[in-house]
């Protein structure tokens, strides 16, 4: 994998997110390299003079670090106390086109470093992390020390061969339901992130069915899904190269995947198994890619 360190201008991106006014990305890239990610397209954001644009294909090889993110949170965080202070009750998501505990945030600690910013300011809004990793975990004690942090931890699926085929690089989806356990036994509030949600639940709905189970079984209370997106040209053929040995129904389930009529039958299967569970879902109900989503996530 290439890694590029480069200095970003500022961290707190306003954002048009359902749940967060602002996102910090202190990645440009992710390692684990989904094939359901659609923030694959952030490549042709890097500039010329910092080594990119990265092509599409690319998606997963490369991470640029922004070596400055938490100084800049520091920096940003002290105009708004200062001349802006509405905003200090803003809601703030990390991460939103990358995960921001992918492998090399235990070599440069920059999540760790703008908990450490927003704890230094004694922020008063929401903190929101998402991510896919365990390596949260490391920072609970800084989590605990904010008064309205939540983690998200996104799981499809409870099977680790379905997570290994489509999350290729990420922690497998029992690693992250355990994360999940260990958060809410040290009292962090947290959600499990649904998206997407994977179209062959249509077909097998106890699937989807034993995921509730296990998030339950961890404590988790709350969820947010996520329809998939398959809108966009590169999500759909890097997808689609690797089903070409799945069976006809699962294909069928995935070419279908953004019809109005698919995505109906498969809110109502949720809403069964929302009940079934007791769990409760944000928002009011499965996301649609028409809407501002979460971004990849992340
Ligand atoms: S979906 Fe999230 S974890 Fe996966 S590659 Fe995209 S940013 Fe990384």
């Amino acid at each position: 994998m290439r890694i590029k360190e480069i200095e970003a201008t500022s961290i707190m991106t306003p954002s048009r997110l359902p749940d967060a006014d602002f996102v910090i990305n202190a990645y440009m890239g992710c390692h684990f390299g989904c094939l359901y990610c659609y923030a694959s397209f952030m490549g042709r954001f890097i500039r010329a003079k910092s080594g990119g644009p990265e092509p599409i294909s690319e998606w997963g090889n490369y991470v640029y670090v922004k070596t400055n993110a938490a100084k800049l949170a520091t920096q940003e965080l002290g105009v708004w106390k200062q001349k802006r202070p509405q905003l200090l009750r803003s809601t703030v998501l990390m991460s939103s086109v990358t995960d921001p505990y992918q492998g090399i945030e235990a070599k440069y600690r920059l999540t760790r470093s703008i908990l450490a910013a927003f704890v230094e300011a004694e922020f008063p809004g929401v903190l929101g992390v998402l991510t896919k990793s365990a390596m949260v975990t490391r920072d609970i004690d800084l989590l605990k020390r904010l008064p309205n942090a939540d983690v998200g931890v996104t799981v499809t699926t409870s099977d680790d061969e379905v997570s290994r085929f489509l999350e290729i690089r990420a922690p497998l989806a029992s690693r992250r339901i355990e994360t999940l356990r260990r958060l809410n036994a040290a009292g962090i509030p947290t959600y499990a992130f649904v998206g997407p949600l994977l179209p062959h639940f249509l077909h097998r709905p106890d699937l989807l069915d034993d995921l509730f189970a296990r998030l339950k079984d961890v404590g988790v209370r709350q969820v947010y899904i996520e329809h998939m997106n398959l809108r966009t040209n590169n999500t759909r053929q890097r997808l689609f190269q690797v089903l070409t040995n799945a069976s006809v129904g699962v294909k069928e389930a995935y070419a279908t995947a953004s019809r109005e009529d698919h995505r109906e039958a498969l809110d109502a299967i949720v809403t069964d198994l929302l009940a079934k569970h007791g769990l409760n879902i944000r928002l009011g109900g499965v996301l649609r890619h028409n809407q501002p989503s979460k971004g990849t996530r992340g």
